[in-house]
């Protein structure tokens, strides 16, 4: 089962999508890599879906991509006698330390003392996305006295933010540790970090991750902007995540920032997914706003490795519709003659190494024979996210030895993963890559495709031997019979 389209797909799965058959109904729409969010859920929740996901890898013959969500150091207040309040614009509203003592329309616990720490008079809270803001009157290290300046419904354990105030937070908590060490337990192959400050936090938790997964950097708060180039230098890829960037921020500089990350990812060739509210109103409606699928074809048409759905999939009344629209758009986009030429603007230069002059050359072999697939030999995916970097219109087939790289690359675009067993010699890698392609149906018997690959065979980051093959005509049945 391979996709007809270069831009993949993850979908956070949740309450709504927690069953075998819808999973399996999301895999066959076009959900690449799952998202278990760990802000929500146990572990016993998180543990039968990754099985679950495991099992469908087995049976539909694809490597499927599982990220681990750390919540991070996310704030947020405690819960309510009756789940939720309604504050009015204009009252008066308490936050305090008392976790132990439920709230309501006057007062809920903050059990964040980092927060009252760092509070003047007149600093903003934003409550729940934004969506409700408290500017702050009279406050000691235990509490603040606040006017409610935007109102609306408030519930249990709700975010908040403090635009503009840095916090002295580290990017892991003790949840997040236990977390961390549940996930690399289970074998999950990516692990998102939030509200990452500086590339510090990434070589952190590297340290502790050992190369068992990559690492994803979750951009969303302006000190990661400042420090952006670092960051992405640093972490394996990385996530746009607009819901706390856009509440940690003005909205309006968003769309600028967005595209700038994704410039800096394209330009050293590291994965970057667009998420959250995506298609926001299909958590409630079965199509989207116009607005919406325009949102999805421009990250397209940027070039991006990934589109993300977050509420779309995991909570929201139509997850399979949301997979199914963003799999269309998607496709749609793709299909526009314009699309090759937008890429293209975003390509930037490549840089003067090796790697990037193997995938110069393996562009300008491709496009020059009209080659019908490109090939990676593999073993760290290296070499499959060179390639991927150049955004051939080839299809690129990341053929390895290791599943966990085959996982991996299901985030990369326009990379097709493929197991299959160690190879001796560049012959060999040469038999299986044509045998592989008319096997995958990318190619035919007397086409022309291109392979890269990093000698000697097995060593991370080695990019270095490029290989145009020719695949025979009479052979290639015999061959894929005998693989
Ligand atoms: P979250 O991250 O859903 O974990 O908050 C994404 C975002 O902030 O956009
Ligand atoms: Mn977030």
């Amino acid at each position: 089962m391979h996709r007809n389209r270069k831009a993949k797909i993850v979908a956070t799965v949740g309450p709504a999508s927690t069953d075998a058959a819808t999973l399996e109904a999301m895999v066959r729409a076009g959900a690449d890599v799952f998202r278990l969010n760990f802000s929500h859920g146990t572990h016993e929740d998180h543990k039968k879906r990754y099985d679950i996901l495991r099992g469908l890898e087995r049976s539909l013959g694809r490597p499927i991509g599982i990220l681990l969500d750390l919540q991070g150091p996310k704030l947020r207040i405690g819960t309510f006698a009756e789940g939720k309040v309604v504050l009015e614009t204009g009252a008066s509203f308490r936050l305090d330390l008392n976790p132990g003592q439920p709230g309501d329309g006057n007062r809920v616990a903050l059990p964040h003392p980092e927060i009252f720490a760092a509070l003047e008079v007149n600093t903003r809270l934003l409550l729940d996305d934004g969506r409700i803001e408290l500017r702050v009157d009279k406050f000691s290290a235990e509490h603040a006295e606040t006017t409610v300046i935007n109102g609306g419904v408030l519930s249990d354990r709700k975010g908040v933010n403090v635009p503009g105030v840095v916090l002295p937070l580290s990017a892991m908590t003790d949840k997040d540790r236990k977390d961390l060490a549940f996930g690399l337990g289970l074998g999950i192959d990516w692990i998102a970090l939030s509200f990452v400050q500086r590339a510090e936090d990434i070589h952190e938790i590297k340290e502790i991750v050992q190369g068992r997964a990559g690492i994803v950097a979750k951009l969303e708060k302006p000190a990661a902007i400042s420090e952006l180039e670092a960051i992405v230098e640093a972490a394996d890829a990385v996530m746009v995540a607009r819901g706390d960037l856009g509440v940690e921020m003005p909205a309006e500089q968003v769309p600028a920032i967005q595209k700038r990350i994704v410039r800096v990812c394209r330009r050293v060739g590291k994965p970057v997914i667009v998420a959250t509210q995506m298609l926001e109103s299909m958590v409630g409606a079965p199509v989207p706003t116009r607005a919406e699928a325009s949102d999805v074809a421009t990250a397209i048409y940027d070039g991006v490795d990934a589109v993300m759905l977050s509420a779309e999939s995991a909570s929201g009344k139509y997850p399979l519709e949301a997979v199914t629209m963003m799999n269309n758009i998607i496709v749609q986009t793709e299909w526009d003659p314009y699309y090759a030429e937008s890429i293209k603007a975003g390509q930037g230069p490549a840089r003067a190494e090796i790697a990037d002059a193997i995938g110069l050359a393996m562009r300008n072999v491709a496009d020059l024979l009209d080659v019908a697939a490109t090939v990676a030999y593999t073993s760290s995916g290296h070499s499959a996210l060179r390639m991927a970097r150049e955004r051939p219109q080839a299809p690129i087939i990341g053929m390895t030895p290791k599943l966990a790289t085959a996982r991996s690359l299901a985030l990369a675009w326009g990379v097709h993963a493929v197991l299959i067993h160690d190879v001796a010699s560049v012959s060999e890698m040469t038999e299986f890559a044509c045998a592989t392609a008319v096997r995958e149906g990318l190619a035919k018997p007397g086409q022309t495709i291109v392979i890269a690959a990093g000698m000697p065979f097995g060593t991370s980051g080695t990019t270095n031997l490029l290989r145009i093959a020719q695949i025979e005509q009479q052979d290639s049945n015999e061959k894929e019979t005998a693989q």
